[in-house]
């Protein structure tokens, strides 16, 4: 059984038309879990990627941005929904079909120059990951890449992250289903 099989599809969550890409089913699964984690620590445990610090984008970024720094013996940062940091934040503006939403960091979350391995579960508009991207950005950090488990090629979030000059890495996708 595969990454992809693992992964639970609910339709019309949260809305009508929403096909809901579920990783609970693969982290639940001792196996799955173990296979999500090797196809990361694959990737950057080689010399292709440099990377000195992971970040996660709350929340389920958490989950498998910090088994990923754990596995690789690295730091882990929060990217988190404004206003639940405890310390001195920037913030960083998107916006989403309705409105707009706001991540923020710690401003001594890593030094300029810092290699950030930027994690989410599912890259769909990439919206997230590019207000993620320049938050890391603005604190003088270099992304590094950005990981995710699965990628919606169709939404075409792939394509505007590469045309911001992002590099993307994916364990599975799925188009048209
Ligand atoms: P986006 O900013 O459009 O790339 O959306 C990415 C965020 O929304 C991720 O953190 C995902 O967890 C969530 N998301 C968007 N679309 C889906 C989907 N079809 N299934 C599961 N999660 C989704």
């Amino acid at each position: 059984m595969s990454i992809k099989s693992r992964i639970r599809t609910i339709p019309d969550y949260p809305k009508p038309g929403i096909q809901f890409r579920d990783i609970t089913t693969l982290l639940k699964d001792a196996e799955g879990f173990r296979l999500m984690l090797e196809g990361f620590t694959r990737r950057y445990r080689s010399d292709a990627v440099q990377v000195d610090v992971v970040a996660g984008i709350e929340a389920r970024g958490f989950i498998v941005g910090g088994a990923i720094a754990g596995a690789l013996g690295k730091g882990f940062v929060p990217i988190r929904k404004a206003g639940k940091l405890p310390g001195e934040t920037i913030t960083q503006e998107y916006a989403l079909e309705y409105g707009t939403d706001r991540i923020q960091v710690h401003k001594d979350a890593f030094a300029a120059g810092t290699r950030i391995l930027l994690v989410d579960d599912l890259l769909a508009t990439g919206g997230t990951a590019l207000a993620a991207a320049a938050l890391i950005e603005k604190l003088g950090g270099i992304v590094a890449e950005i990981a995710f488990i699965v990628n919606l090629p169709e939404v075409g979030g792939e394509k505007r992250l590469h045309a911001q000059g992002y590099k993307t890495f994916f364990l599975t996708e799925f188009e048209g289903e």
